[in-house]
């Protein structure tokens, strides 16, 4: 075994001993199974996307939003990032065309607002501003769901999403189910969400992020990691989306074991 991939272990399994790891664990060991459940959508009226970049909604849960706008709930999404590298990035169309791209996917998903805080690309700050921001839209909106990124994704700008709606939610008066959708690692999902009759939909929509599926196969991405999640939940279904569903309870708890 390789040092490196030796270590990796260790560290997992320390992490997992007294960290996010453990948490996660935990509360997929309360509900008596690590083998995902359909995901029921019937009281879910409101919700709230969280994309860090203005594809991920599209991406990470697109079919889950398309089946819950079809069957009439109201959605707003917050686009953290604006696809800027920096503040002297001067390529002032690259944030027009993802704001264009972003408008017209949400259009597709059935999202009914959008708002954009602009941050550059990579550089998502976890400060006041963005959190009261979140938790203002939690205040206005209401929602029954709120999807986000996972607290352990392979891009800072996710798990800083992540972290930021735990922030939000703990000053947050009301209750939600946080719904955590996957972009660049996998996780241990404990409910998928059969999204076959809405896959044409959801490629649709990632086809309209065309400055960013002409650099990755997002389509291709999309469709094996749903295609797979199908085939492993067992079920009679085409594609599917997983998700780590927890209540707002253990979601902040697990954020502080970060
Ligand atoms: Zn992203």
């Amino acid at each position: 075994m390789k040092t490196s991939i030796y270590n990796y272990f260790i560290n997992l399994y320390r992490i997992k001993r007294d960290g996010i790891i453990g948490s996660y664990y935990k509360i997929l060991r309360s509900l008596n199974s690590t083998t995902p459940s359909l995901l029921n959508l019937d009281n879910i009226n409101k919700i709230l996307v969280l994309a860090p970049h203005p594809d991920d909604d599209a991406v990470g849960c697109g079919g889950t939003l398309i089946r819950l706008t079809e069957k009439g709930c109201y959605g707003e999404t917050v686009f953290f990032t604006n696809g800027r590298k920096n503040i002297t990035d001067e390529r002032n169309e690259i944030a027009e065309i993802r704001r264009s791209e972003a408008l017209r996917g949400s259009k597709k998903i059935g999202i009914k607002n959008s708002h954009f805080l602009n941050y550059c690309d990579s550089r998502l700050k976890q400060d006041n501003n963005v959190v009261d921001f979140v938790l203002s839209c939690l205040n206005d909106l209401k929602p029954d769901m709120v999807f986000t990124p996972f607290f352990i994704d392979n891009h800072p700008d996710h798990t800083k999403t992540a972290k930021i709606l735990a922030l939000a939610a703990n000053q947050y008066n009301g209750d939600f189910l946080c719904c955590c959708y996957e972009l660049w690692s996998t996780l241990t999902p404990n409910y998928i969400v059969d999204t076959t009759s809405f896959m044409e939909k959801k490629i649709a929509a990632i086809k309209i992020h065309e400055s960013q599926t002409k650099e990755t196969d997002l389509v291709d991405l999309a469709k094996g990691l749903n295609r797979y999640r199908a085939i492993a939940s067992g079920q009679p279904i085409q594609y599917a989306e997983a998700f780590f569903v927890a209540s707002k309870k253990d979601f902040i708890k697990m954020s502080k074991s970060l």
